[in-house]
């Protein structure tokens, strides 16, 4: 079965096929600045890069150019679109209406209108480019795979706001998590490495944006991002937990508007506001060239997680793991040796040596043999996360 995943942004589009014999890749690409001016498909297939630049109004546009492509003499990798068995779509939310991925049908187009007010800037694009791929390929299912459904098996005491009860009942106001695909692959992976069941994890996911779960038996039971991505860890551009009282400041005596403010706390803060750059690379080498604010900048950064680490440490009531996945996760020793310092009283023997030697993007164990809790590195498959749920879901339609 071969299938076409697609991840839409507001003015963007990734996508794979990934044929599920063997779970090969067989191509990814990029559609960007769709809409604007300079719009154009970056594809990649067996290590071969291509740009190709087209005008493209609206994800329509982008959907037929890059199936264009796909079928293409030059760059394709299938003959015709019937190849593709289903499409499994990345959908940022699900609000409380789906716990796990579903197939899409009217209702789901719905429900993921109404719940645009979640995540205005993703979910109207993504909720437009599953309408434009139905009217492109009508007899070829799809599916909704959304970034918070893992999250659900969370508790009411971890996912609840402690604000007025009926903001909940009414505007489902609560924690929901995101990077839901990612912290499942890697915990599941974990867990076939424990090789039991039972266990207690911290799952790492740390890119541009990050977030933590504490995963028990393979379930979430808590996770650091909340309504929206905002929440929790410092991250590229978003300042994670705030007191929210800093936009009562930021409106009456910055004279900012709301939106202004809060396009503050998401774009221009984290990494970027504390030290001027978002990519985590670029605030290591700034610290080490002695930028004192990029060295606060990491220091803020592994002490936050710290905090989450510790307090899932102690709802769970111990630890088996902790994994690494995500740019940051997978690819920084620095990142991972800031964040492991100090944690011997949990039970954390990291092997510091491992963790310089070890070679970008790889699976790695980063504990030394005596150590009670292990320490891994597990580079996430979001998209195969994808094609999984699709593929189980169109086979059981
Ligand atoms: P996204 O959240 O957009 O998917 P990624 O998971 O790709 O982001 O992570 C991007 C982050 O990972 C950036 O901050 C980048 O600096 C960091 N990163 C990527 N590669 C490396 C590397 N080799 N060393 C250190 N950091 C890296």
């Amino acid at each position: 079965m071969k299938i076409l995943v697609i991840n839409a942004g507001s003015s963007s589009l990734k996508y794979q096929i990934i044929d599920m014999k063997g779970e090969k890749l067989l191509c990814k690409g990029i559609v960007e600045r769709i809409g604007f001016p300079g719009s154009m498909l970056e594809h990649k297939i067996r290590d071969e890069k291509y740009k190709i630049t087209q005008k493209m109004d609206n994800h329509t546009d982008a959907l037929n150019f890059m199936l264009n492509i796909l079928t293409s003499k030059e760059y394709g990798v299938i003959k015709d679109v019937n190849e593709i068995e289903a499409v499994g779509h990345r959908v940022l939310m699900s609000g409380e209406d789906f716990d796990s991925s579903v197939v899409i049908d009217d209702n789901v187009i719905k429900v993921c209108r109404k719940n645009s007010i979640y995540g205005p800037l993703h979910m109207p694009a993504q909720t437009d480019c599953i309408e434009a791929c139905g009217q492109i390929m009508p007899d070829i299912p799809m599916v909704a795979v959304f970034d918070n459904t893992f999250h659900s098996t969370m508790p009411p005491k971890a996912f609840m706001y402690a604000i007025p009860y009926e903001d909940y009942q009414n505007y489902k106001l609560r924690k929901y998590g995101f990077h839901g695909t990612s912290h499942k692959y890697v915990s599941q992976k974990a867990i076939k490495y424990l090789g039991k069941e039972n266990s207690r994890m911290i799952t790492c996911h740390l890119g541009n944006g990050s977030s933590l779960a504490a995963v028990v038996n393979g379930k979430c039971i808590d996770t650091s991002m909340g309504l929206t991505p905002l929440e929790g860890l410092i991250m590229g551009t978003r300042s994670g937990d705030i007191d929210p009282m800093v936009l009562d400041l930021l409106v009456k005596h910055k004279g900012m508007s709301l939106d202004e403010a809060l396009d503050s706390l998401n774009k221009k803060s984290g990494f970027l506001g504390i030290c001027g750059v978002n990519d985590f690379r670029d605030v290591v080498h700034l610290a080490e060239g002695g930028n004192k604010r990029a060295a606060l900048c990491l220091d803020m950064f592994q002490y936050r997680i710290k905090k989450y680490i510790g307090s899932y440490y102690a709802i769970m009531g111990g630890l088996d793991a902790i994994v690494f996945t995500g740019g940051i996760g997978e690819n920084s020793a620095i990142g991972r040796k800031v964040i492991m310092e100090g944690l011997e009283h949990l039970g954390i023997d990291f092997d510091f040596e491992a963790n310089n030697q070890l070679k970008k993007g790889k699976f790695a164990e980063l504990h030394k043999p005596s150590s009670k809790v292990k320490v891994l590195v597990i580079p996430t498959n979001e998209e195969l996360v994808i094609a999984r749920d699709t593929q189980e879901l169109v086979k059981n339609k």
